[in-house]
């Protein structure tokens, strides 16, 4: 290897891979063993302890790829999110949040924090202003989530590593949607980057994990509460999560391509009604997205013109499947309203922005010709219905 840093691509392909000294196999052996030789009381390996061979190894890579020091990963997304947060809170403290967070974040927040005596405020607006109103004289962390779910709003992630700087309070970002691919938090100021690994890192819609990277010191503090909550991630989903990285630069890339031609197709049809996606000019927050991103994303939503019915329009989807999850390889779709966000009453909806009709689109690798000739003749197909009643 050359003596610069490698790059993207290098770094999804090698960092951090096992060598088989034994068969000189070409990649990584999986080690399954939950017991190890006892050597010295620091070092004695074990899967909750998240030092294996493998969780080592595949650390190394993903500290790589978002720029920090060091990174631990888990058996969720929520884990990595509920072990950060609570290796830096304490009773008596405060945390401000963006509003728009992942739906099983905000649950954690509203269902958990009370009963630890832990006080969060909410941010509606977005702006520096507005979390910079929400601090206290016991605000420990401030908490983001850019691009958001489901309508892909931006927040100025500098502008908020700077605020948290300037008051010493910790900084951390949910970077799942942009993956490392598209944004690396860590170069902006952020303190603590957290992912979903079963989104972007994974890719395949088969693996469940989460990560968390941050420096060596961070990264310490949690593990001190993480190998008591024991949300460590199996072996064997270690070593599918290594490999499935390997092509993560070039997943999301190609992701990043297709929903941009989407996005503009989707802007340019009389049956649609709004696209959100960051890479479109007309986005509020556009001039932000191009200033703290390499690339706007494979996720995007949009609204048919009313009269269009949008749970008909999925029904006759051929080849994009209706799905929960997201950020696999095949497109995906799903309506916020019964789904992601059901749980929120109506008005809270609305003061989200999410209307009854948005649809989230988590775009694929497909061959974009055919993934707007699927929304083509869906819609052709929703409206003909309607004609005949
Ligand atoms: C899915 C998701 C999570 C939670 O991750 P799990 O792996 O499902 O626990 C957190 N944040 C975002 C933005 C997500 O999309």
């Amino acid at each position: 290897m050359n003596s610069k840093k490698p790059g993207f691509n290098t770094v999804c392909t090698h960092i951090g891979e096992i060598e088989d000294k034994q068969f000189k196999g070409a990649i990584s052996p999986i080690y399954l063993s939950t017991s190890y030789a006892f050597e010295e009381v620091d070092t004695k390996r074990y899967p909750r302890y998240f030092n294996t061979p493998n969780q080592e190894a595949l650390c190394k890579k993903i500290a790589a790829l978002e720029k920090g020091e060091s990174s631990l990963i888990f058996g969720s997304g929520m884990a990595a999110i509920s072990t950060t947060l609570f290796a830096f809170l304490q009773k008596g403290d405060h945390i401000v949040l963006q509003r728009t967070l992942y739906g099983g974040t905000a649950n954690l927040i509203n269902e958990e924090f009370e009963k630890y005596g832990i006080e969060f405020s909410y941010v509606d607006s977005q702006t520096i202003e507005g979390f910079e109103e929400k601090l206290q004289p016991n605000t420990k962390v401030i908490y983001i989530e850019t691009p958001s779910n489901p309508l892909l709003t931006i927040t100025d992630i500098k502008a908020i590593s700077g605020l948290a700087k300037k008051n010493g309070i910790v900084s951390m970002i949910d970077n799942t949607f942009a993956s490392p691919v598209n944004q690396n938090p860590i170069d902006l100021g952020i303190d603590i980057v957290l992912h979903s690994a079963t989104k972007y890192l994974g890719g395949h819609s088969d693996i469940l994990a989460g990560a968390v990277v941050s420096t060596h010191e961070k990264i310490d503090q949690i593990f001190q509460v993480a190998k008591n909550f024991g949300g460590s991630l199996s072996d064997f989903t270690v070593w599918m999560l290594e490999r499935s990285i390997k092509t993560l630069g070039l997943r999301v890339k190609r992701q990043n391509k297709n929903a941009l031609k989407l996005a503009k197709w989707l802007a340019k049809q009389d049956d649609v009604a709004a696209v959100y996606y960051p890479g479109l000019k007309s986005h509020p927050d556009h001039e932000i997205a191009k200033k703290q991103m390499n690339g706007f994303g494979g996720m995007l939503s949009f609204e048919l013109q009313e009269g269009i019915d949008a749970s008909k329009f999925q029904k006759e989807l051929k080849l994009i499947k209706s799905s929960m999850s997201l950020a696999g390889v095949e497109s995906t779709i799903l309506s916020p309203t019964l789904t992601s966000h059901a749980l929120l009453t109506e008005q809270e909806r609305k003061n989200q922005g999410i209307n009854d009709g948005l649809l989230r689109f988590s775009v694929g690798i497909e061959e974009k010709e055919d993934l707007i000739e699927d929304i083509s003749q869906a819609i052709q197909k929703v409206k003909t219905l309607a004609l005949q009643y």
